[in-house]
């Protein structure tokens, strides 16, 4: 069995000094097949010096030659791509085409970093108008120093490539820390650094869990930057830790997005969005549009047809290329979405019972669509992370928006409608990082992703993903 019990420190592989040790599992089969260590404070502190020591030479080294090593990273990553999907279905429980789409969303995103990396020589010193008579001023970007960068378990290889790529490209060192639930896909990444022949001490890879790594992490001096995914809990947390010294911080947490669809809609579009909107990974991702905000003249059809999409999820062993529905990550989030589950039976929620038959074997969770749940309910309120749908039918557009920007969250939202100019018009009035009109969530690398209010602070992806691990300077000087 494999023994994650090294980190990954200036290109060396160092031996932790934690002594707890945690399994890392199978969700299908429900077997150990790792363990990892959970990590300790000095492992922390030997990554950040790494880390610092490496610092000046790779701000020097210019964005053209950071560029380059982001491509030899997405050049690895493909070349690795069956034994990375694998791992993902196995330590995850992913479909083996939701592994694919991971691994291509990862590679894209160090693609474009290494072109953003790129410009980003091109940019620096550009003139800026100063509205003052013989002055003008230069605009130049400076990486923000060491990176802490903290991830969860439901999106390995792509919330890293979200924060590793502009973080590298921008000029930062970064100690990374992937979740202790699924760190064997993560590890790749530090063998793909050493084999792309990363300067020591650019990228470092520590094992762990909150308590042994996350924690000393995001309190440690030596970091300048902190970018986290996760909980609102954890979260939290990691903000006041980063208030300390004043540093700089990115959240991106929970979730309870909406899903709009109206009276003219594509009811077949819709019930394929709305499917995979609560179903995809399990459920187990932060955008999932696990509200369902549907006009009552097609509320009936579209949950029909919703149930009979349902009846036709394959739910089984990931690595089969026949299985839609994996099993959740683990035994502690399935009974934590079995404790929601339970909730709606005390609260005498009418719930679709799917005719969809589970493996024996496995952290399964079968979809349910819950209808007409009072808005006071936690079911309607909290994130769950599983396959578990909200549902209730809405008069008119005014209380679709209404009940869809009334959430402690914003991160994400659909609208699913026959007109156009509708859809845009909706999607104009909600309080979402991320509004999808009459299509999939897609995440292509130039645009942002990120949320409002408790959703989080900041944008990963695109221009402003790179401004994360950037500051600015001006200088300004006589003409
Ligand atoms: P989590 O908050 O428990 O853990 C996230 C990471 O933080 C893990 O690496 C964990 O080891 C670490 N951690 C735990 N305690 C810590 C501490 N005190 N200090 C620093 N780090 C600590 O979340 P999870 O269970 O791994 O993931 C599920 C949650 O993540 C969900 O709530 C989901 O909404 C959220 N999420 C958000 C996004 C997004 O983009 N907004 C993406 C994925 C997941």
């Amino acid at each position: 069995m494999q023994a994650l019990i090294h980190h990954f420190i200036d290109n060396q592989w160092m031996a932790s000094r934690g002594d707890r040790r945690l399994a890392v599992t199978d969700p299908c089969r429900e077997t150990v097949i790792a363990e990892v260590t959970a990590g300790a404070p000095s492992d922390v502190d030997a990554a950040v010096a790494a880390a610092r020591r490496a610092l000046p030479a790779w701000r020097a080294l210019g964005g053209a030659a950071r560029g380059a090593y982001l491509d030899a990273f997405a050049d690895a990553l493909g070349a690795r791509r069956d034994e990375l999907e694998v791992l993902s279905c196995r330590n995850n429980g992913k479909p083996r085409a939701e592994a694919a789409q991971d691994l291509d969303d990862a590679i894209a995103c160090y693609r474009h970093y290494a072109g953003e990396a790129r410009a980003l020589d091109e940019r620096q010193g550009e003139p800026v108008a100063t509205g003052e008579a013989g002055l003008i001023s230069r605009r130049y970007q400076d990486p923000a120093g060491v990176a802490g960068l903290i991830t969860p378990w439901n999106f390995p290889l792509v919330s890293s490539a979200w924060k590793l790529a502009p973080a590298l490209a921008a000029g930062c060192t970064v100690v990374f820390k992937p979740s202790e639930v699924t760190p064997l896909p993560e590890q790749a990444l530090a063998e793909i650094a050493l084999a792309i022949e990363l300067p020591p001490g650019v990228f470092n890879l520590v094992h762990g869990d909150g308590q042994g790594v996350g924690a000393p992490l995001t309190a440690h001096p030596g970091i300048d930057k902190l970018s986290f995914t996760g909980s609102n809990p954890v979260g939290e947390a990691v903000m006041a830790a980063a208030a300390r010294g004043t540093r700089n911080v990115s959240l991106e947490l929970g979730g309870k997005s909406p899903i709009l669809v109206t009276e003219d809609a594509d009811l077949d579009l819709a019930t394929e969005l709305v499917l995979a909107g609560f179903c995809y990974n399990a459920g187990q991702m932060c955008s999932a549009t696990s509200r369902l905000l549907v006009h009552e003249p097609v509320a009936e059809a579209l949950l029909d047809r919703l149930d009979a999409a349902i009846g036709e999820l394959v739910p089984g062993d990931p690595l089969q290329a026949a299985t839609t529905l994996g099993p959740l990550v683990n035994a502690a989030q399935r009974d934590r979405v079995a404790s929601y589950l339970a909730l709606a039976e005390a609260e005498g929620l009418q719930g679709m019972t799917p005719a969809i038959s589970l493996p024996e074997q496995g952290h399964f969770v079968a979809p349910r669509v819950f209808r007409d749940v009072s808005t006071d309910s936690r079911l309607w309120r909290e994130e769950i992370f599983g396959p578990v749908l909200c549902a209730r039918a809405v008069r008119d557009d005014e209380e679709a928006v209404a009940l869809a920007n009334d959430s402690d969250f914003g991160l994400a939202a659909t609208v699913v409608a026959g007109d156009p100019v509708r859809a845009a018009a909706l999607a104009s009035r909600l309080t979402a990082g991320n509004v999808w009109c009459n299509t999939h969530q897609v995440a292509p690398p130039g645009l942002g992703a990120g949320g409002m209010k408790g959703s989080g602070i900041g944008r990963e992806l695109g221009r402003a993903g790179l401004d994360a691990y950037l500051e600015t300077r001006y200088v300004t000087h006589p003409a």
